[in-house]
């Protein structure tokens, strides 16, 4: 598969930053993570795979087969090829796959997406009521923080999902105020008042990596990426091509926007003339390692000026220090204390880090 053509240094970029092989700490931790996990993802499974005895067989077969792997893990870090959080949450996706779990998360991103439907006509309306692009783009961004954590991967936000207390509005009241731990926003907030007084566009075209189906991607990054496609700027959103966890798949994607085409003006032109198009990343983990992109998405992202990268695993775990030859925003929001320690942050704080093309 071919690299990212944004990467400024293909030859040293390195997507596993989180080091597991000579930190035996962080090993430990981050296999906890996953045996912790493992309750929930079964519970999903067997509700997305018709609740049939043959259903809890596969299910208890794959949980069994992912538990040795990550027993084999914890006495030897080679015991797979060269350990990374990436490779353990592959590891996860050939046990689903071998025992023919589809997608596990599939009724509860299916319902999700419908809620936050009839939640986007208030949010849009809301948004476009605002005069002030400085409110706007704040409102924006912390519109996507919110959004993020809709979250069945993180033992943080999935405990809060599973309470049912998880209410949009009343999450984007409580994120924290700035500045934030990573806050860029004000030298992204220069260029977004830059484009507001040059003729055109400030970018031409955008490529946008999005993370979690419902609150994330239909509160969250499509009001993001419509604002963009209103100024003008081709948006690309790439979506994972395969299932993982509760992230939104390039499938799911298409309809969804229709689906929001259908009662917004503003996304049905931008749809209707390519300025917002859905894409396959080619990605199979809420991770993502740009070595490894869809010919689609490479071939979208040459010329692009700016790059999205959107949510723990895709902006942080996999992307924090990548540099990029274009215009780059990171968002997300933390929500696993491991992440939380090496950013000297502490949980549920927020990242937005910008990083003008080299
Ligand atoms: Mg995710």
């Amino acid at each position: 598969m071919p690299t990212l053509p944004l990467l400024a240094s293909p030859a040293t970029y390195n997507p596993h930053t989180i080091d597991m092989v000579t930190d035996p700490q962080a090993r430990h931790y981050w296999i906890d993570v996953f045996v912790n996990h493992l309750p929930s993802l079964k519970r999903h499974a067997i509700i997305s795979e018709g609740d049939t005895d043959d259903a809890r067989r596969r299910v208890d077969a794959m949980a069994a087969q992912f538990s040795r792997m990550l027993d084999a893990l914890r006495a030897n870090a080679d015991a797979f090829g060269h350990l990374s959080i990436l490779r353990i949450c592959e590891l996860r996706e050939q046990c689903l796959r071998e025992h023919h779990i589809a997608d596990p998360y599939h009724h509860i991103k299916s319902m999700e997406n419908e809620a936050c439907l009839k939640l986007l006509p208030g949010v849009l309306a809301e948004l476009d009521a605002i005069r002030n692009p400085r409110k706007l783009l704040e409102t924006l961004i912390v519109g996507v923080f919110a959004g993020n954590v809709f979250d069945l991967g993180a033992a943080g936000t999935l405990a809060l999902y599973e309470s049912g207390k998880m209410d949009y509005h009343d999450v984007r009241a409580k994120i924290k105020p700035r500045p934030w731990v990573v806050d860029d926003l004000g030298l992204l907030e220069g260029r977004w008042l830059d484009g507001l007084k040059l003729p055109g566009a400030v970018w031409k075209k955008a490529i946008v990596l999005v993370d979690n189906a419902g609150a994330d991607v239909v509160l969250g990054m499509i009001p993001l990426c419509r604002e963009l496609a209103k100024r003008g700027t081709r948006v690309f959103i790439a979506a994972n091509t395969h299932p993982s966890l509760n992230d939104i798949t390039f499938d799911a994607l298409g309809p969804l926007l229709e689906r929001i085409a259908a009662f917004d003006e503003t996304v049905r032109d931008a749809v209707g003339d390519g300025r917002i198009t859905p894409i396959a990343s080619g990605n199979d983990a809420p991770l993502i390692d740009l070595r490894n992109v869809s010919e689609e998405l490479a071939s979208a992202a040459r010329g692009a000026d700016l790059l999205i990268l959107e949510g723990m695993g895709r902006a942080i775990e996999s992307n924090f220090d990548a540099c990029f030859t274009c215009d780059t925003l990171k968002l997300a929001m933390i929500k696993e204390k491991h992440v939380a320690q090496t950013l000297h942050a502490e949980m549920y704080d927020v990242v937005c880090r910008f990083e003008m093309g080299r």
